[in-house]
């Protein structure tokens, strides 16, 4: 979609892009700093295969500070993203033919991922009555000998849903029957919560020892094209990742390392505070509006990210001016596009009747975007 955009506005066509999963915020200042003073002093070793050790300790102590978890940094992997370290962790721990079960809607990538490293994805749909979230009754539906990990997302893209302390919990006492399952944890949007903190199944005590931990710089220091990550394992875990990113792309972007160091060193919620305080303004906007404007697209308030998932089951078997009968989300992007708006289908996040809507735009492009979106929907017979 994000390629369509592009053409249609190469070609003179005025588009409202509601796609990006990227913050339209720079780089903190500090962080840049940080960057620059390290290129100017010609910083460019090849960086130690699981990350500089001073950003490895950072990493640990960050998250025995803000959550108690007592991570030593021999357990941190730093990778070009977190998508290398949630592949890097697949592949440590799945032997052929293992299931990974993955809550629908789920992120993109999951599915692939499991499948290059050859797992077996098995996808458990949620509903929005249970906040998009795995309960402890489908989790145990769906275990068997053959299980090997299930994949957790909170706050979640595409929904913005986000697991409580006592969700996790219950999740815990179903897995307690399956010892060997690991639970790779997907935490790049913990930062970025509105109302509510963070929590990590890493935090439940049964789960620390089987929890993988994936997180990075890309959202909360908006500085995805910067790829770094990491992960944070139980050693075997961390030593077996290290084995492969050592042998695939080796350690990463240096001079990234010693930006997000620094963030990392200084007040990390102060220094997110501007954007988030932005995304919960335009959270609360789409949420008036799509409550008052299109309320059967039954919006879930996102409790983090920065990501509507919108239901146009209502719309389906519509036809637009020009005759064609809507049959799919792939069908509304489509059409929302030739109406001068970008959204994603929901397709490829696990739902043929959702579309997700990001807000990480400007507020006046996203009320532009939700009149064109209203009014284009509204004009379906
Ligand atoms: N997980 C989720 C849920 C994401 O939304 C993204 C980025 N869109 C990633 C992982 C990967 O982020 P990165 O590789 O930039 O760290």
């Amino acid at each position: 979609m994000a390629q369509r955009v592009r053409e249609l506005r190469a070609s003179g066509k005025e588009i409202v892009s509601l796609l990006l999963g990227e913050p339209d915020f720079p780089v903190p200042s500090l962080l840049q700093e940080a960057a620059i003073q390290a290129i100017r002093e010609g910083y460019a070793p090849y960086p130690p295969v699981p990350g500089l050790s001073s950003l490895r300790e950072a990493i640990a102590s960050y998250y025995h500070k803000h959550y108690g978890l007592p991570f030593e940094p021999s357990q941190v992997v730093v990778s070009n993203g977190s998508k290398q370290a949630i592949y890097n962790a697949l592949l440590s721990i799945l032997e052929p033919g293992d299931e990974v079960i993955v809550p629908a809607p789920y992120w993109v990538s999951y599915i692939p991922l499991i499948q290059l490293a050859e797992g077996v994805p098995v996808v458990v749909s949620t509903t929005p009555a249970e906040g998009y979230k795995l309960t402890p009754e489908k989790l145990a539906q769906r275990l068997s000998s053959r299980s090997c990990a299930i994949i957790l997302c909170s706050p979640s893209n595409p929904t913005g849903s986000a697991y409580t302390p006592a969700e996790l919990s219950s999740l815990a006492e179903v897995l307690e029957s399956y010892p060997k399952v690991w639970i790779i944890s997907d935490e790049i949007y913990e930062l970025i919560r509105y109302g509510g903190k963070h929590f990590s199944p890493a935090q439940v005590p049964p789960l620390y020892e089987r929890t993988i931990v994936c997180n990075g710089f890309s959202k909360a220091f908006a500085m995805p094209g910067w790829r770094l990550g990491y992960l944070i394992a139980p050693l075997p875990v961390a030593q077996a990742a290290i084995k492969v990113q050592g042998q695939t792309t080796a350690g990463a972007n240096i001079i990234a390392q010693k930006a997000a160091l620094a963030g990392l060193q200084d007040d990390i919620h102060r220094l997110v505070e501007p954007m988030i305080s932005a995304f919960r303004e335009r959270r609360d906007w789409i949420y008036e509006y799509i409550t008052q404007h299109l309320p059967e697209m039954a919006p879930y308030l996102p409790d983090g990210a920065f990501y509507f998932f919108l239901d146009i089951a209502a719309f389906i078997g519509r036809s637009t001016a020009k005759g064609k009968v809507i049959q799919s989300a792939d069908d509304i992007a489509e059409y929302l596009l030739e109406e001068g708006v970008g959204v994603v289908s929901g397709t490829g996040f696990g739902s043929k009747r959702h579309i997700r809507i990001s807000y990480a735009v400007s507020l006046a492009s996203i009320q532009e975007g939700m009149q064109r979106m209203m009014r284009a929907l509204r004009a379906l017979a």
